[in-house]
């Protein structure tokens, strides 16, 4: 399973339990836009290797110990992130997903918008985790070439005067280069994998706690399902719903999305069941959240 990146998932608690300013919704528009996208992949990706021996890897962060990365200390950041890392046919392939609404010009050295104004270098940003996957696996004592891809998997999207390379897929394309790519490995590659998966990140440098205090949120109880920014109403003492997609939650529930909450917006608040009452603007009383923990049904 992919993960909800952190800093989208505190934007949608944060819609609801506060007011978004512009560059917030921007942001928010542009995560959840590169997370439809990645899923978007997964499920064409899935299909492909259904059935095949090879290993997917979503998700892939590490930090990268290259001292003779250039790009490192021009950027500052130590940290890679690789949104897909595939051993297929005995080769390890990277696949960098794009779900841009806007067209683009490619450029070998800079991309533009069509407009005219200059888009970053996407290139770039593939052969810098190209060159990082590379060092690491040499780096465990493995000889693989990594073979990088940039897809755009947004069919609305054009790519102007795209040649015809190897490791660029768009909507076009992406069956026949996905056919000849993915086949099973000849040989045992777990040990690569297990390598690398030795290697993830479980903290990420930019995942960070929300810029926000818990006095200054909306206290009550919300859906998680939609960006309803309606309370969830009482149906009965054991249950809840959504009035906008009639999702129904039991008391259990609202807990443990109250709990989920409030550590995905920041891990170092302190997670009582005064303040999940509090939080719940009352909707669960404490000698509930008490009881639950009593039972052992909640952690905390
Ligand atoms: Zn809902």
């Amino acid at each position: 399973m992919r993960k909800i990146p952190l800093k989208l998932k505190q934007l949608q608690i944060l819609e609801q339990r506060s007011t978004l300013g512009e560059t917030e919704e921007k942001e928010k528009e542009k995560l959840s836009r590169g997370y439809a996208g990645e899923l978007e992949f997964d499920k064409i990706l899935d299909a492909y290797v259904s059935g095949l021996d090879v290993y997917h890897l979503k998700d892939f962060r590490f930090k990268n110990d290259d001292a003779r990365d250039l790009t490192k200390v021009v950027s500052g950041s130590s940290e890679v992130q690789i949104d897909n890392v595939l051993a297929a046919g005995d080769r390890i392939y990277t696949f960098e997903v794009k779900n841009f609404a806007f067209d683009l010009i490619y450029g070998s050295k800079n991309w533009h918008f069509t407009g005219g104004s200059e888009y970053k270098d996407l290139s770039m940003q593939v052969n810098r985790q190209r060159s990082s996957l590379n060092f690491l696996i040499r780096d465990g004592g493995f000889n693989y070439e990594v073979i990088s891809h940039l897809v755009f998997v947004n069919p609305q999207q054009t790519i102007y005067n795209m040649p015809n390379l190897k490791n660029l897929i768009v909507p076009s394309n992406m069956g026949r280069r996905l056919a000849k790519i993915c086949v099973s490995n000849r040989y045992d590659q777990s040990s690569v994998v297990d390598y690398l998966d030795s290697r993830r990140l479980v903290k990420s440098m930019y995942d960070l706690p929300a810029n926000v205090s818990f006095e200054a949120l909306r206290c009550g109880v919300f859906c998680y399902r939609c960006d309803s920014t309606a309370e969830l109403e009482r149906v009965n003492p054991y249950k809840y719903c959504c009035s906008s997609c009639t999702k129904e939650f039991t008391v259990l529930e609202v807990i443990l999305v109250l709990i989920d909450e409030l550590k995905t917006l920041n891990e170092s608040w302190e997670v009582s069941p005064a303040r999940i009452s509090a939080f719940s603007g009352g909707a669960v009383s404490s000698s509930t959240i008490r009881r639950y923990k009593r039972d052992g049904r909640i952690l905390l």
